[in-house]
């Protein structure tokens, strides 16, 4: 696989009566949350602190993916637990992280404050989605096209279908809106104002890479202009976003009509 800066993360909770004396090789977990990440020093901690608290308020907004992780029932993370980066896998430890000589012994085992992963194949979804994408929402821009409704699919099915921005900067973005009503350019994506100011900030929007010559150039936001807007008017610099990965991008681009 070549090195696109990102890490697939995966998260093991330890299934053991004593997990929480710490990760011993005869201990079994179970993957319980996925995800892509960038490849950074802090990827342990981050994954730490989105697990043991990352859905709660008080830390600040929360994390869809640890909101997610919640609701399915799963506990915190905390000592004795596993965190996969790619193929090396780390021990959480009182202080700090262990990283592990031999994989630990994973099974799919249901447990109190311990849910499975089990996402939803992408194949199904492609099945079930409208081939002519009738009453979906596309995106178009020149003569790009994007299933946007689909996109939300793939993330919702597949966690690796998209990394999360917490704070994705916006702030270059305005030069492309324009308000309803204007005479717009190709370029421009058109929003109305009552429509805009109306949106919920918390719902991150949804960009894609842009490849040209198998280099990515840049990120087109397919989903979002009206919350972009809002948060342009109200004076804010970042908003959440999901940005898919040039594979899951290429499965929600349509041909042109
Ligand atoms: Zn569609």
């Amino acid at each position: 696989m070549p090195d696109t800066g990102q890490l697939h993360v995966r998260i093991y909770l330890n299934s053991a009566p004593d997990a929480f004396r710490g990760y011993r090789p005869q201990h079994e977990v179970v993957e319980v949350a996925a995800y892509l990440a960038t490849r950074h020093d802090g990827v342990l901690d981050d994954a730490f602190h989105m697990f043991n608290v990352g859905d709660d308020p008080c830390f600040g907004p929360p994390d869809p993916r640890a909101v997610t992780y919640r609701l399915r029932g799963n506990r915190s993370l905390s000592v004795g637990d596993v965190i996969a980066l790619d193929d090396e896998f780390h021990s959480c430890e009182p202080a700090g992280w262990r990283a592990l000589t031999t994989p630990p012994l994973i099974t799919d085992m249901h447990a109190p404050g311990i849910t499975p992963l089990q996402p939803t194949p992408v194949a199904r979804i492609l099945e079930s989605h409208p081939a002519d994408h009738a009453g979906c929402h596309v995106f178009q821009v020149l003569t790009l096209r994007w299933c946007a409704t689909l996109a939300h699919q793939l993330i919702t099915a597949d966690p690796l279908a998209a990394e999360f921005a917490q704070q994705l900067d916006i702030t270059g973005l305005g030069r492309f809106l324009t308000l309803d009503g204007d005479d717009a350019p190709d370029v421009k994506v058109t929003v109305d104002d009552a429509t805009a100011m109306a949106t919920d900030l918390t719902k991150p929007v949804l960009s894609v890479p842009v490849v040209s010559m198998g280099e990515c150039r840049g990120h087109i936001v397919i989903d979002g202009w009206h919350r972009i807007h809002h948060a342009l008017v109200i004076g804010r610099t970042c908003l959440p976003a999901w940005m898919l990965t040039g594979e899951a991008a290429q499965t929600c681009s349509l041909p042109m009509e």
